[in-house]
């Protein structure tokens, strides 16, 4: 059963770092999209009732009004129905734009699952990505969500950041693990082309982000949240649904500018111009589509392996694909980077963060 993904491509501000579809809009372009968006969704009416699980991202979607987020939530009913009946429905938030009355509307309509915003728990850091919100405003948000009773928190951290010590990222972690949240997600940075980042000339620090990356692990496991995926952590029972569906080469329909879908075989992602994306939604044409790949045979086989290894407990392979892929295992469990027993594929879990020299073996 398939997953539901909704863009909301709008931000207070735009990070210095950011090179996802988001930028500042008024609430008359939220207006303007949300009636895209309905459109849109209107267009996929084939598919209402067979959602299990929701995640709304961006951008900021805390950033909506409270009518704003109620109109949201009723284009997303046309095609999911009661939030209460979804085996998980995420919404993503930054502090700067979560109040007291969006946390209960949110909660209210069944809403189980926040990603609250953190990146670092230093100000003099999140200043330098062009954070808005400060850790102090973040401390408000988290409370504001626990009082109006979210038992299922997620927070976002970064590593590997211009002048972030280690010291700075466990420094973070302990910050946050006081707040007891459910599930913690890391980031590396990536400097991407285009951003005011990569104008700046910041470089990408591998090397430290490796070092935080494998002491936040450890410490994350000692506070009782086990590592379920290259960069997500969780308490027992709280791992993602929405993207463990991601994981194991799930079907989803993706809502918004930039949105992937993956549905009958068939990965395609929305235009990332929101523009674009207003002005053919809101007309009924179809939205324009950055690619569109038909996945089969070998390539869609590879890309399950690839999905597959990025969970910590691994991949079940079936005979046929075992053999088809049965060189490139070999070679890899040769080297010591991933396990093979019977039909099950893991990559060792001290080998986790340099995945990618595992990845390439299906590419
Ligand atoms: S809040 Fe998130 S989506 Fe928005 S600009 Fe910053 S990083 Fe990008």
């Amino acid at each position: 059963m398939p997953g539901l993904y909704v863009h909301i491509p709008f931000c207070r501000a735009k990070c210095g770092y950011c090179d996802f579809a988001s930028a500042p809009g008024t609430p008359r372009e939220i207006d303007v999209f949300l009636e895209a968006l309905a459109r849109e969704a209107a267009a996929h009416a084939d598919l209402a009732g067979k959602f299990t699980t929701l995640y709304v991202g961006g951008g900021t979607p805390s950033l909506l009004s409270e009518k704003q987020l109620k109109t949201l939530l009723h284009i997303i009913d046309g095609l999911t129905g009661p939030l209460a009946g979804l085996a998980e429905s995420t919404f993503e938030a930054n502090p700067e734009s979560l109040d007291a009355g969006k946390a209960a509307l949110l909660k209210a309509a069944g809403v189980s699952r926040i990603s609250l915003g953190l990146q670092a728990s230093q100000d003099v850091l999140l200043r330098k990505l062009g954070r808005v919100a400060m850790s102090g405003d973040f401390l408000k948000a988290w409370g504001l969500l626990r009082a109006a009773g979210f038992t299922n928190l997620n927070a976002d951290l970064m590593c590997g950041l211009p002048g972030q010590t280690l010291k700075d990222f466990t420094g973070s972690l302990e910050w946050l693990l006081k707040l007891k949240p459910e599930h913690v997600s890391f980031y590396a940075l990536e400097v991407h082309g285009g951003t005011p980042f990569a104008a700046a000339g910041a470089k990408e620090e591998p090397e430290a982000a490796a070092d935080m990356y494998e002491a936040g692990a450890a410490a994350l496991e000692l506070a009782g949240l086990r590592r379920y995926e290259i960069s997500n952590f969780a308490r027992p029972g709280r791992e993602s649904v929405h993207n463990l569906n991601y994981w194991d080469q799930g079907e989803y329909l993706g809502l918004g500018p930039s949105a992937a879908s993956y549905l009958a075989g068939e990965r395609r992602a929305n235009t990332a111009s929101t523009a674009a994306y207003v002005k053919s939604a809101t007309a009924g044409e179809p939205v324009p589509v950055q690619y569109r790949e038909k996945l089969a045979g070998r390539a869609k086989n590879a890309e399950k392996i690839m999905l597959g290894l990025r969970k910590t407990s691994g991949i079940e392979l079936s005979d046929d694909i075992f053999i088809e892929f049965n060189d490139g295992l070999r070679r890899l469990s040769a080297a010591g980077l991933i396990e093979i027993t019977g039909g099950l594929v893991k990559i060792n879990e001290d080998r986790l963060y340099v995945s990618n020299a595992v990845f390439r073996e299906f590419v």
